[in-house]
């Protein structure tokens, strides 16, 4: 895996999400955000992520659509279950992933970080080929940006989120990990 200088994963199917924008002025890319998510909530292999990514998620589909159907949301990778690596907003802008968050004091870590959503519940084990993956990814990262740390989406939100959940094994990042 690679990252280009316009900041595309060269091996990612892309799909460009219209749910971004530019990065404040002399935001480095410093951080990295684990989630999870499955749509509809526990089923694995539907579109739904995508719709829900790219605005077209229909609210008639699934009760839980309606909740959501009109959330602008993106992150910049979804590792699906099977390994397969899906980008949606290019590393150089800012997806819309962490929400109100905070880490080492700061806020707005959507303007500082990198999302990567893991297919998965946090009830559920994730797959082997997703922490391969993963670790693939997180290394590319680090090559081109300087990374200083890779958290949950929970440790970033407290009390608001749970995700990746405690089936997440951090320790399939100890290589990698700053
Ligand atoms: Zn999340």
């Amino acid at each position: 895996m690679r990252i280009t200088d316009d900041g595309i994963l060269d091996s990612a199917r892309q799909i460009a999400s219209p749910n971004c924008d530019a990065r404040p002025a002399g935001s480095a890319v410093e951080l990295i955000v684990i989630h999870n998510i499955s749509l509809p909530p526990g089923e694995f292999g539907g579109p739904g992520i995508v719709e829900l990514f790219t605005n077209r998620l229909d609210p008639g589909a699934h009760p839980y659509y309606r909740e959501i159907a009109n959330h602008k949301v993106s992150s910049h990778f979804l590792i699906r279950r099977d390994g397969e690596v899906i980008q949606f907003v290019p590393c150089e802008k800012r997806a819309w992933h962490a929400g109100e968050s905070s880490w080492r004091g700061r806020s707005r870590c959507n303007d500082f970080s990198l999302g990567i959503e893991l297919e998965g519940a946090d009830d559920v084990p994730f797959e082997e080929i997703q922490y391969a993956k993963l670790a693939a990814l997180v290394r590319a990262l680090k090559e081109k940006y300087p990374i200083a740390d890779v958290t949950g989406h929970s440790d970033i939100a407290p009390g608001r989120k749970t995700d990746p959940g405690p089936n997440f094994e951090w320790g399939h990042l100890s290589g990698v990990k700053p």
